[in-house]
């Protein structure tokens, strides 16, 4: 690791030991490969770290360089990676099937697709059990979107102002920050105030935050409303826990409009919440449709649309298919995911670890008053940077600056937030107390020394 002064007086925080040893990079440099990049990929891919991380080998909560260096991720993958880099079990289910059979399509049979099928819509309460599989979030809000417009015969789509949902023509649209937004068509969506305990206008009232849907649909809407699309806790957005009150006030309002309520759970679900599976389950509602990706297949590229048998059956209208949802490897990677976060009791350890994290992170809140905010469940926090308490100014350079620093100390987390100064806190749900201290004392060295 690094060698550091110790000018501040302050002991530089040590990574906790790991028993693991990624085999010799031998690989082109950071440098070629960036040159590459910039040559081929496209200008508008960006970077997390001015001077970008080449990471080419991944073990449980640890990311390696191509020095075989060592980091915390603590961002996982932006909240994908909820085993852990290259579990074995996942590793094991993804070759042996690789091995099998790679690729067959939903027009014939296989069993890897039905019992993944099976064992989601076993996680869900009441009548949600048709699946659709895709290959990402966007489309799995893609097609909840189509399918709620389809269903009600309506149009209008009401979303959070500073959601994030995906980025393709419908889930643009839903998707409520303009840095996210291009000039492109984006029909039919009207963005409601967003319930934000710590910037909103009502604190954390969640009912008066809902009344502005009521209110919406009446001066906004022909009153015809498809759906009202929302995560429990927006992670893009910068780890915002809607407010207490607000969904099930929400899910009330959109139910008399007769719309249908959709839960993306695709950064929320999957264990990370701690407290229950999905992150819904926090406010006590259920919807009539629940999307997901991200975490169901540990990095495997799967998302999944699941809904009651009742509104499933509008696809069967026309054709509907896609070449690689539900693809054999993936939907065994899936599979893989359910059984580890099961045994290894990642959902419990999510909650504890998390808690305890949370904690450690409202003292160093006390102790820097850079830190204006601390807030999330589970191991989907988020540590807000202001310069001002009381005018909640964000930290932009002080942000980047302090991301960078950890990531020098061996510690990776996200940055998120319409102004980038939230630490997004996603790692994978085998992180350890000892993690957690040691990111908490990454963050309070490098905002000592500032
Ligand atoms: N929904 C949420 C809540 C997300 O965070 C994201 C991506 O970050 C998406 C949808 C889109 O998923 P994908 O990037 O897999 O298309």
């Amino acid at each position: 690791q690094k060698e550091f002064d110790n000018k501040g007086g302050v002991v530089v925080p040590k990574m906790p030991s790991f028993d693991y040893a990624p085999p010799p990079y031998t690989g082109p440099s950071a440098a070629e490969i960036l040159s590459k990049r910039k040559e081929y990929l496209s200008p508008a891919m960006f970077y997390l770290y001015n001077k970008p991380l080449n990471v080419v080998d991944g073990k449980m909560q640890y990311l390696f360089d191509e020095k075989g260096r060592r980091y915390l991720d603590a961002f996982g993958g932006i909240a994908t990676v909820c085993c852990g880099h290259c579990h074995p079990h996942v590793v094991d289910a993804i070759v042996n099937q690789t091995k099998r059979l790679q690729h067959s399509t939903i027009l014939y049979l296989n069993h890897a697709i039905a019992d993944l099928a099976e064992a989601l819509a076993n996680k869900l309460p009441g009548n949600l059990k048709v699946v659709f599989f895709t290959n990402s979030g966007t489309e799995a809000n893609e097609l909840a979107i189509m399918m709620a417009r389809l269903y009600t015969g309506c149009h209008d789509i009401i979303s959070l102002r500073n959601a994030y949902h995906g980025n393709a023509a419908g889930t643009m649209g839903a998707t409520a920050q303009s840095n996210w937004k291009f000039n492109v068509i984006q029909s039919g969506v009207h963005h409601a105030i967003n319930p934000d305990p710590y910037r909103g206008i009502f604190g954390s009232e969640g009912e008066k935050y809902a009344k502005d849907i009521q209110d919406l649909i009446q001066f906004g809407t022909s009153g015809n409303i498809a759906a009202f699309v929302s995560e429990a806790i927006q992670g893009v957005g910068g780890i915002i826990e809607l407010a207490p009150g607000y969904l099930p006030a929400a899910y009330n309002i959109i139910k008399k409009a007769g719309g249908l309520c959709i839960a993306d759970e695709v950064q929320g679900g999957f264990a990370r919440t701690g407290s229950h599976f999905w992150g819904f389950e926090n406010h006590g509602v259920v919807p009539d449709i629940v999307t997901m990706a991200k975490g169901i297949g540990n990095g495997i590229p799967l998302g999944a649309v699941i809904t009651s048998p009742e509104i499933a059956e509008v696809l069967t209208r026309r054709n509907y298919f896609n070449t690689f949802g539900g693809n054999p490897v993936c939907t065994a990677a899936g599979l893989a995911v359910l059984n580890v976060i099961e045994k290894e009791k990642l959902q419990d350890n999510a909650f504890v670890v998390g808690s305890y994290l949370k904690e450690r992170l409202i003292a160093l809140k006390d102790k820097h008053d850079l830190i204006g905010d601390v807030r999330g469940r589970g191991l989907m926090l988020g540590v807000e940077l202001v310069t001002d308490h009381e005018l909640k100014t964000p930290a932009k350079l002080e942000t980047l600056h302090v991301l960078d620093q950890m990531k020098e100390i061996g510690v990776l987390v996200g940055k998120g937030g319409f102004y980038g100064n939230v630490f997004r806190i996603t790692p994978p749900l085998c992180f350890t107390k000892e993690d957690a201290d040691f990111l908490v004392d990454a963050m309070d060295y490098t905002i000592s020394k500032m």
